[in-house]
């Protein structure tokens, strides 16, 4: 673990956030994404939060075993968990994991279904599947709705949960003809299972992207991930008429090791990588064994109002920035060093210059960065 190499997780801001978003969707309910450790800002103190302070109750992970630490961690908290993908439902320590624990698996396939309608012990559990309408990933296919509709009826179950399908363009705009298709397939499969006597309590679709667009909130819930962390996950050419606004909930920083002098040309660190001009060099307590890439070489980091660039490899455990002579940077050893803040532009700017989208910057953070949570 670090000591000031730290990941500064602000509360204030991921309330305003919700609220933010409560502003955009008055009518649905928040189904919160916090799967990958809570996209990098800690799964239990997250879900701590929002339950004790933001009043959402609902939360998502990815794997069972996600789940599994947060019925742990918070055993007398009330809140719903959905698995996304690695369900594993035919695994008994799985299975008894959701029927023992209350996590509803989402149901992704025909033999998942039939699995968990053929065992009696999951009679009485609530249903969650999700379709494939577009994004050819998970999902039952659209095609076998008929093939779900008398398993549910020779199982003598008339009613689904939750129904869930997922857009896959909606970092895009939605006016593109892929999300409309998608929606409208969705939009279908719901008809039909209601003609069919099977009861719909709850759906969703809405990823952040979608939200942020205003798009499939006529469904009872929303599930937005990234947004609430902060950054927008438009990229720049979907543009719409109220962006989303909001700061960063974590900001990244760390500290300079020590400085020193060079001259244009002398081989730094690893392989050597020969010094941009004369000038100095801050060597920072942060590197790929915290969650600092590699392709962060060459990139341009601000300090303050001076402008370094990372100079050779970034190593395990730290890396190099260049400040040119020129600009007479005043950068010394055991001064803190931002790598983002809670500007959003700031942010953005480093996940176009790295080219990186923004969940997988802050998905990578590392355990070795401590997390600093303030209320
Ligand atoms: C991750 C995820 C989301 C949230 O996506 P964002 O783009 O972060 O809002 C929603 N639904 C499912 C099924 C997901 O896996």
């Amino acid at each position: 673990m670090r000591f000031h190499t730290d990941f500064n997780v602000d509360f204030k801001i991921l309330d305003a956030n919700v609220s933010k978003l409560k502003n955009i969707a008055p009518k649905n309910n928040i189904l919160f994404m916090v799967k990958a450790n809570a996209y990098g800002h800690g799964l239990v103190p997250v879900v701590k939060f929002a339950v004790e302070n933001l009043g959402i109750t609902e939360f998502g992970c990815a794997t069972s075993g996600e789940a599994k630490i947060l019925r742990q961690a918070l055993p007398k908290h009330k809140f719903e968990i959905y698995v996304f993908s690695d369900v594993q439902i035919e695994f008994k320590n799985c299975s008894e994991l959701y029927l023992n624990q209350r996590i509803l698996p989402v149901l992704c396939s025909i033999e998942d279904l039939t699995y968990v309608l053929h065992n009696n012990d999951f009679r009485h559990f609530p249903l969650c599947l999700k379709f494939n309408t577009g994004m050819n990933r998970l999902g039952i296919e659209v095609k076998d709705q008929q093939k779900v509709v008398d398993l549910l009826k020779k199982y003598n179950r008339k009613e689904i949960y939750h129904l869930f399908s997922h857009f896959s363009s909606t970092l895009l705009s939605v006016k593109k003809q892929r999300s409309q298709l998608q929606y409208s397939r969705f939009i279908e499969l719901k008809n039909n299972f209601k003609a069919s006597g099977i009861e719909i309590q709850y759906s969703s679709m809405a990823n952040s992207g979608a939200i942020e667009q205003e798009f499939a909130l006529e469904e009872t819930h929303i599930r937005p991930g990234l947004m609430l962390y902060g950054p927008s996950s438009l990229l720049d050419q979907s543009i719409v008429e109220n962006p989303w606004n909001a700061q960063l909930v974590g900001y990244l920083k760390t500290y300079v090791l020590q400085t020193f002098e060079v001259t244009r040309g002398t081989p730094i660190g690893y392989g050597g990588t020969p010094a941009y001009d004369d000038g100095i060099v801050a060597l920072l307590a942060i590197g790929y064994g915290d969650g600092i890439p590699t392709y962060f070489q060459g990139a341009h980091l601000k300090h303050y109002n001076f402008e370094g660039r990372v100079l050779g490899r970034v190593n395990m455990d730290m890396m190099q920035l260049f400040f040119p002579k020129s600009q007479k940077c005043t950068i010394k050893s055991g001064d803190s060093f931002c790598l983002w803040n809670h500007d959003p532009a700031i942010f953005r700017e480093l996940c176009k210059q790295l080219n990186v989208i923004p969940y997988e910057l802050m998905c990578q953070l590392m355990t070795r960065i401590s997390r600093t949570y303030h209320y």
